[in-house]
């Protein structure tokens, strides 16, 4: 199922996204179109289409490794925990 260690691996030379969890810049894209996990405190995340904040939608970039995890309007975090 999770099958990731490799990714892992590489993951020490190429620091991510930060985790809203635990702030650590540990957050790697899974095998799921929008969904995340953190690889040091092992929380999962999904990338919401509407801000939790504010509200406003945003356009996920799912053919990018780079996913625009921010919301556009005020800057707070799309991801929410799984
Ligand atoms: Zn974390
Ligand atoms: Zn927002």
């Amino acid at each position: 199922m999770e099958g990731e260690r490799g990714a892992r691996a590489r993951a020490s030379v190429d620091l991510g996204p930060q985790c809203p969890n635990c702030g650590e810049p540990w957050l790697r894209p899974t095998n799921l179109p929008g969904r995340y996990r953190c690889v040091y405190c092992l929380h999962r995340f999904e990338l919401t289409s509407v801000c939790p904040n504010c509200g406003e939608h945003s356009t996920i970039v799912r053919m990018s490794s780079t996913a625009i995890l921010k919301c556009n309007a005020c800057g707070d975090s799309m991801l929410q925990a799984v």
